[in-house]
C-alpha cells in the first residue's frame, strides 16, 4: 500500500491572554491563532499487523532536538493514530515517519501539529474517511491546539485554546522566528505563572479589539503594536536572557516582537521581505539564538501532499 503523506504548519499566537487556573488544573485561554510558513511532514504507512510505529528524523542541523521527541506512544502522533483507530475499529496498524522542522518545546505546538497530521494521514491510509467535524472532535481530545492545526488560518481560540472559531483578516505577513538553543516546557511556564500570580487577581482573558481590527484591515503596523503575550512575565522568569533577543529584533525596526506561545521562540513582525532580512540579519547575532527563519502566514491547516 502506498503511504500518505501530510504537511502541517507550525503556530503562533498574536495576542494569549491567560486567566485564573480552573478546578482542572487548566487556564481559560483567549488567543488569536495564526498558522505560518513552517512545516513538519507525517508519512503515514499501513501495515499488515496491529503495530504503530513511529520514527523523527530532521535535515534542518539546528533541529537537533529531535533527540529527545518521545518515539513510543507517548509521541502525539502514536496517540492521534491510536484514538482514530479506537474510535473506528480498524485492525491495522501503521508506520509513521515525522519529518521535524517546527521547533521541539518552542511554542510552536509542534507536537500538536504532528497529532492533527497523524489524524488526517491515518484517515486517509487507513480508509476510514471520517469528515472534517469528526477528526475536529478527536483534534480536541488530544490538546488544545490540535483543532487549530487541522483548521489553519487565522483563528480564535477559547476554552484552554480548543473552542476554534473563524476570524475575519486579510494579509499575508512576514514573520522572522529566533528559535532558541533550549526547548522550554508548557507546563514550567504555566507553573511560573501560578507562581507570579499568586495573591494577584488574575482576570478572565479577553481578545484584544485593536489587534482584531488590525487583522480585519491587514494593518501590519497596527498588528506588531497589539501583539500581547500574558506568559511574557512567566517565561523571561525562567529564561531572562530571552529580553536580549526581543531588544535586538526591536532595535532592527520589528513592527511587533513577542515570544511564541509560552517561548521561547521569539517572533518579529515585518513590513516586507528586505525588512525580514534586515532582521534576521540582525538576530544572527544575539547569544540566545540557536537558528533564525523568515516565514509567512496565515497558511493552511494539515494537507495531504
Ligand atoms: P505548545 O506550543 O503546544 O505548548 P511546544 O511547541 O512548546 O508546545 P512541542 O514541540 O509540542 O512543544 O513538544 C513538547 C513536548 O512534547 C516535547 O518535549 C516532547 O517530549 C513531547 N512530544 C510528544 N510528541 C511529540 C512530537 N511529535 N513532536 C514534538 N514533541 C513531542
Amino acid at each position: 500500500m502506498s503511504p500518505v503523506n501530510v504537511r502541517v504548519p507550525a503556530k503562533i499566537n498574536l495576542c494569549l491572554g491567560v486567566g485564573p487556573v480552573r478546578d482542572d488544573g487548566y487556564h481559560p485561554l483567549a488567543t488569536v491563532y495564526q498558522a505560518v510558513d513552517l512545516h513538519d511532514e507525517v508519512r503515514a504507512t499501513v501495515r499488515e499487523d496491529d503495530a504503530i510505529t513511529v520514527t523523527v528524523h530532521s535535515d534542518v542541523d539546528a533541529r537537533s532536538e529531535v533527540a529527545v521527541v518521545p518515539v513510543d506512544d507517548d509521541n502525539l502522533a502514536v496517540r492521534a493514530a491510536r484514538l482514530l483507530r479506537d474510535r473506528t475499529g480498524v485492525s491495522a496498524g501503521v508506520d509513521l515517519a515525522i519529518r521535524k522542522v517546527i521547533p521541539v518545546a518552542g511554542g510552536m505546538a509542534g507536537g500538536s501539529a504532528d497529532a492533527a497530521a497523524s489524524l488526517v494521514a491515518c484517515n486517509e491510509a487507513w480508509g476510514t474517511g471520517l469528515a472534517r467535524p469528526a477528526l475536529e472532535v478527536l483534534a480536541g481530545q488530544l490538546g488544545s491546539d490540535v483543532p487549530f492545526l487541522l483548521h489553519g488560518g487565522n483563528a480564535v481560540g477559547g476554552g484552554r485554546g480548543e473552542t476554534v472559531s473563524p476570524v475575519l483578516a486579510r494579509g499575508s505577513y512576514h514573520w522572522v522566528f529566533a528559535m532558541a538553543h533550549d526547548g522550554l516546557s508548557t507546563k514550567a511556564v504555566f507553573a511560573e505563572f501560578d507562581r507570579i500570580n499568586a495573591g494577584r487577581t488574575v482576570a478572565e482573558p479577553a481578545v484584544p479589539d485593536p489587534l482584531l481590527a488590525a487583522l480585519r484591515a491587514g494593518d501590519a503596523e497596527a498588528l506588531g503594536a497589539a501583539l500581547s503575550n500574558d506568559l511574557t512575565e512567566a517565561a523571561l522568569s525562567l529564561r531572562p536572557e530571552l529580553e536580549d533577543t526581543l531588544s535586538i529584533g526591536i532595535e532592527a525596526g520589528a513592527l511587533g516582537a513577542i515570544l511564541s506561545g509560552s517561548g521561547p521562540t521569539a517572533l518579529f513582525l515585518a513590513s516586507d521581505e528586505q525588512h525580514s532580512l534586515d532582521i534576521a540579519f540582525a538576530l544572527t547575532s544575539a547569544a540566545g539564538c540557536a537558528d533564525v527563519v523568515q516565514s509567512r502566514g496565515p497558511v493552511p491547516g494539515a494537507r495531504l501532499v
